[in-house]
């Protein structure tokens, strides 16, 4: 039997445990985000994994280091504004979690708050962790990258077309290394190529809607990554994705993609 969620290579059954970190929950949730925990929440609990939802907002104390999926949603210049200090004092503690193989998961707002700074619409610099080389600048009004969106990412060596939307003034640039291509929409910037920021720990993305309900193949990359934070998991066992699937192929048809 090669790996599915219920074997360690070793083999044998065991109740795997998935300890979630919801960031700044009431600060930085927009256009749905909050729909992501949800997804990983169901997902998880599918597959018979015990899962905890920890939130932390402005002030709280929690060791990063101790989750093995760390969740920041997006947020208007407003709410970036009000976290970034906050976020910034977490920085040793984000890193702990980086070394020891926490799974990240990033939208928008909290995508560019881990590259080097956000400038935004009024020149107000906005800090970053500096974790990652990008940085981004506002556009002028009439270069918002809004509407739906559609990428092509690559999970494991299989394309995957991943479906959302984007509402950001952001122009995210030196992006090493992008989540996926864009097909329908804009991405890191106005009529750009490429979209988001993806390596072995972490998927960046501008893709609201929330993101993980109507791509499955991401929910589970993101459980996957996280479960194998403190075991050994090579797959995942297969959900049937019946209604999810249909959310996601009724986008691409809306938006023409073959
Ligand atoms: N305020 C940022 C921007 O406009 C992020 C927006 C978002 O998270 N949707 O670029």
């Amino acid at each position: 039997l090669t790996c599915c969620a219920w074997y360690l290579k070793e083999g044998g059954k065991i109740i795997m445990e998935l300890k979630i970190l919801w960031m700044y929950h009431d600060l930085m949730d927009l256009y749905g985000d909050k729909g992501n925990i949800e997804t990983l929440r169901y997902r998880a609990s599918k597959r018979s994994i015990n899962v905890v939802v920890d939130t932390c907002t402005l002030q709280e104390e929690r060791n990063i280091e101790d989750y093995d999926i760390f969740f920041l949603g997006g947020g208007a210049d407003k709410e970036q504004t009000l976290i970034y200090k906050d976020l910034l004092a977490r920085k040793e503690s984000i890193l702990k979690a980086k070394e020891n193989g926490t799974a990240f998961l990033l939208i928008c707002g909290g995508y560019q708050l881990f590259g080097q700074y956000y400038l935004d619409q009024d020149g107000q610099k906005i800090d970053g962790l500096g974790i990652y080389d990008y940085y981004t600048e506002s556009s002028d009004r009439d270069h918002r990258c809004i509407g739906n969106i559609v990428v092509k990412a690559n999970i494991h060596d299989k394309e995957v077309t991943v479906v959302g939307f984007e509402n950001h003034g952001g122009q995210t640039k030196a992006v090493s290394n992008p989540f996926g291509k864009v097909l329908v929409g804009h991405g890191n910037t106005y009529k750009g190529e490429y979209e988001g920021y993806m390596d072995a720990q972490t998927i960046a993305t501008y893709m609201h809607g929330p993101l993980l309900p109507k791509n499955p193949a991401i929910a589970d990359e993101v459980i996957l990554r996280g479960l194998n934070h403190r075991y050994v998991v090579e797959q995942l066992e297969p959900l049937q994705d019946t209604l999810e699937n249909a959310a996601h192929d009724a986008m691409l048809k809306r938006l023409n993609v073959k």
